[in-house]
């Protein structure tokens, strides 16, 4: 494996650090709140202006065509300069890769750009009051009618979904069906009747979650180009795996982001008094820079393999794992190192309680972390599913 940069790249890297070095915002809050997210939504427009928003894609959908090494190069410079969290994040991260996979070319051309340009908002509907971990048992569903579908259900736990305008979500389309088959995977304008959606709180005080109702809600063929579904009708399952695939692989949680967690973390310890900086926090702090470093050196040897053709596949699994617990950890140190005053660290956004709140969720999020040690242990390792 060669680890050097080449001269394009380091360029390209500069550009990137100079201009997130004039432009990155302070202060935002918060993009779990109204108030927040609107002011996280000019970051991301300003974003787009100047084509850094979706590096990797193509031109013609606002990207600059970048590979995917400039890509965590942008990743790494991104969370250097202390960038916000990306409130489209589960647009640009995890439906889009999809539709590059699986979407018509209508489809990808009204989708992407708009979605890069933060016009069109996008929330994920996979889970519901009783399909969480058994994502199979989905019951929402879609029926084909003249000219589009009825759709009726409930998703819950949709992220943002109370500010987002549209949203990407498995419905079961054959009635017959059960488990992973005959599902389809729906892309809905929430601005359709029979649509309702009814934010919550959440334990930190933000108010990032929603439930979304459909009551006979009509979408129609004709409601995107290309329609509604993405790949085949009944066969939803297949993509989405790959849209779970991109979330616990590589691309909703780069390195770049832990790597910047755990310089801070070092800053933090020079800041610390004496008297606070125990060896075994010490240690426990190396150890958290060290996984820090082992994830990128993964990452690297990932996209390695997948420049050279390979699929990311049940590897993913573990990739998530390693991500959600070392930024718990990350955090864990740092209020060990904070101690008492960890309690009024709870300010703005990046302050290390309200970071520690939400890495608890890591390892919930993206698929439980006891799902994810179940799919290593039969998918990696080979090891028989318990009886
Ligand atoms: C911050 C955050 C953001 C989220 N955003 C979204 C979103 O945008 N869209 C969306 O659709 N969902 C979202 N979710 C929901 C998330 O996907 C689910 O919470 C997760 O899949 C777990 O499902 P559940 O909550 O129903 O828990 P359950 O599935 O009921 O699990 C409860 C517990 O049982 C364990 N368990 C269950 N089955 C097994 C098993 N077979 N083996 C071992 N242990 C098992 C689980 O690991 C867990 O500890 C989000 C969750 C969080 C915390």
């Amino acid at each position: 494996m060669d680890l050097s940069w080449t001269e394009e790249e380091e360029s390209f890297r500069a550009d990137a650090r100079a201009w997130l070095e004039t432009n990155v915002p302070r202060d935002l809050g918060s993009g779990d709140t109204a108030d927040g997210f609107s002011r996280h939504l000019e970051w991301e427009r300003a974003l787009f202006a100047d084509r850094w928003a979706v590096v990797s894609w193509p031109e013609a959908y606002g990207g600059r065509d970048a590979s995917i090494w400039e890509w965590l190069l942008f990743e790494e410079e991104y969370y250097r300069a202390g960038g916000p969290q990306r409130v489209t994040q589960n647009g640009v991260f995890l439906l889009a890769p999809t539709v590059f996979a699986f979407g018509n070319q209508d489809q990808q051309d009204h989708v992407l750009p708009r979605m890069a340009a933060a016009e069109d908002l996008w929330c994920q509907g996979w889970s519901e009051p009783n399909a969480g971990s058994d994502l199979a048992s989905v019951r929402s569903k879609a029926t084909r009618v003249d000219g589009g579908w009825i759709l009726d259900g409930q998703k819950t736990w949709t992220t943002r979904g109370a500010f987002c305008t549209h949203l990407f979500g498995l419905f079961r389309t054959d009635p017959a069906s059960e488990r992973h088959r005959g599902l389809s995977y729906l892309m809905v304008p929430f601005d359709i009747e029979g649509v309702t959606v009814r934010g919550f709180g959440r334990l930190d005080g933000d108010e990032g979650f929603a439930e979304v109702f459909f009551d006979d809600a009509f979408l129609p063929d004709d409601c995107l180009p290309g329609g509604p579904v993405l790949g085949d009708v009944d066969n939803g399952w297949r993509v989405a795996m790959a849209t779970t695939g991109s979330e616990r692989g590589l691309t909703l949680r780069s390195p770049g982001r832990f790597r910047a967690t755990a310089q801070r973390l070092v800053d933090l310890w020079s800041e610390t008094p004496d008297e606070r900086r125990g060896a075994v926090v010490r240690d426990r702090l190396v150890e958290a820079w060290m996984r820090a470093e082992a994830y990128d050196a993964f990452t690297l040897q990932t996209v390695t393999g997948l420049v050279e053709g390979d699929e990311m596949g049940a590897e993913s699994s573990l990739n998530k794992i390693w991500w959600s617990e070392l930024d718990v950890e990350l955090h864990r140190v740092a209020l060990d190192l904070l101690g008492a005053g960890a309690e009024l660290d709870a300010g703005p956004e990046g302050a290390w309680s309200k970071g520690w709140q939400f890495a608890l969720s890591g390892p919930i999020y993206a698929g439980t972390n006891e799902i994810q040690r179940n799919i290593a242990a039969e998918r990696v390792l080979g090891l028989p599913r318990p009886k």
